[in-house]
């Protein structure tokens, strides 16, 4: 063994479980960040190559695993005896000390921090793979790319339903058509994901307003919708809310979450119907 090598552990014997460290100044692989790294890979899952979280979960002989491959298995993979009940608290203590790579690090991103911030920064990384903002559309786009891209990739595939003046007026058959509404203004020098779904078994409808760009602060901006009497101008009913931030993994109970969104009421809405079936309504992006 090199001299500047020393073992941290008690044992004089050297066995696959010691950890090694580096003590060495002038030895030219001398890096502040190697053990770190050698811990984290210690943290990927057996089975899914992922970083694993607490509780950190294991077989009998003690590999361990993420909870959810933890779940999907009967016996470990690696030694075919069966799962512990026992967790790994020590393992647990040193990840929470540990600052973790943002796991879009291959796309770019240069962030790192501790296990606890660390997710919340990968729901707004820009590296990370952003969907198409018409994922939901009955066109069910799957792109994805990263989020610099997405306004790029709209224009490109789903011209038709960006607009560019701050308010558009909508005729349409609500019920007979897809049930999730999406349409992207640009405006103000930034884009906005407008969108509405119709919650056929609560008869609820819910309409929200996403800012795309990061730069941009969603809170300095408010959405309008007014419906319109049949086959007038007058406003039957109107509402308005606030634009919020966009982020790249909602799904689709994210994206018209209870907090976020205003509802009404299809019938309420159905109410002012022309006689073919369609709505008339405006949709309005204001600036606060
Ligand atoms: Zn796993
Ligand atoms: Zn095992
Ligand atoms: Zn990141
Ligand atoms: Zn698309």
């Amino acid at each position: 063994m090199p001299e500047y090598v020393k073992r941290i552990c008690g044992s004089s014997s050297t066995t696959d479980k010691e950890v090694m460290v580096d003590i060495s100044v002038d030895h030219e692989e001398h890096h502040p960040f190697h053990l770190e790294i050698s811990i984290l890979s210690e943290l990927e899952c057996l089975i899914c190559r992922k970083y694993m979280f607490s509780p950190l979960q294991q077989c009998m002989s003690g590999h361990i695993f993420c909870t959810s491959c933890f779940d999907e298995i009967q016996e470990c993979p690696i030694c075919r005896k069966p799962k512990s009940n026992s967790r790994c608290f020590t393992l647990e203590k040193i990840q929470s000390w540990l600052l973790y790579p943002c796991e879009y690090e291959y796309r770019g991103c240069t962030y790192s921090d501790t296990i606890q911030v660390i997710e919340s920064h990968q729901t707004v990384c820009k590296f990370a793979p952003a969907p198409c903002p018409f994922k939901y559309r009955n066109n069910n786009c799957r792109w994805r790319g990263l989020h610099s891209d997405v306004i790029a990739h709209c224009k490109r595939v789903h011209s038709e339903n960006i607009f560019t003046s701050p308010r558009k007026m909508f005729t349409s058959s609500i019920e007979k058509k897809d049930t999730i509404h999406v349409t992207v203004f640009e405006v103000f020098n930034t884009h906005f994901q407008f969108c509405w779904c119709l919650d056929k078994v609560t008869g609820y409808m819910r309409f929200v307003t996403y800012c795309l760009d990061e730069t941009t602060v969603a809170t300095n901006f408010s959405f309008q919708i007014v419906v319109f009497k049949k086959n007038s101008y007058f406003n039957a009913f109107f509402l308005k809310g606030p634009c919020h931030s966009y982020e790249t993994d909602m799904d689709i109970s994210d994206m018209f979450n209870d907090e976020k969104c205003l509802l009404a009421f299809f019938d309420t809405f159905n109410m002012w119907c022309d006689e073919k079936g369609d709505s008339k309504y405006a949709v309005k992006i204001i600036k606060n």
